[in-house]
């Protein structure tokens, strides 16, 4: 899967948590879970190019595919390609996630 936040890949670890392979930043157990019963269905087309998108405010990538999620109907965050949202999880993503404390900060680009 990718990163919500960047759509760099993220790294499943053993206890349950997610580990973006960008910024180190690890998602909680809970919402890992969340997003691999969501998303882990998708697969994307092709291999991650390894590409890292600046992380903003506001703006987030499908898990599933790393596709910018964008509004559609009810929703604000939706991936066209998944065919899923992403607008209930994140509080969960902002609440307990260490990625969005530094906002306006680039993503690292010397990787
Ligand atoms: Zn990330
Ligand atoms: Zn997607």
């Amino acid at each position: 899967m990718f990163c919500p936040y960047c759509s760099a890949d993220l790294q499943l670890l053993q206890d349950g948590e997610a580990r973006c392979l960008a910024m180190g930043s690890l998602l909680s157990v809970d919402v890992t879970r969340r997003l691999t019963a969501r998303f882990s269905a998708s697969r994307p087309a092709k291999p991650s190019t390894g590409d890292v998108a600046t992380v903003q405010l506001g703006k987030w990538f499908c898990p599933g595919c790393g596709a910018p999620m964008v509004p559609n109907g009810n929703s604000k965050l939706f991936c066209g390609s998944c065919k899923q949202i992403l607008d209930d999880l994140v509080y969960s993503l902002t609440e307990f996630n260490p990625h969005l404390p530094f906002p306006g900060r680039p993503a690292r680009r010397d990787a």
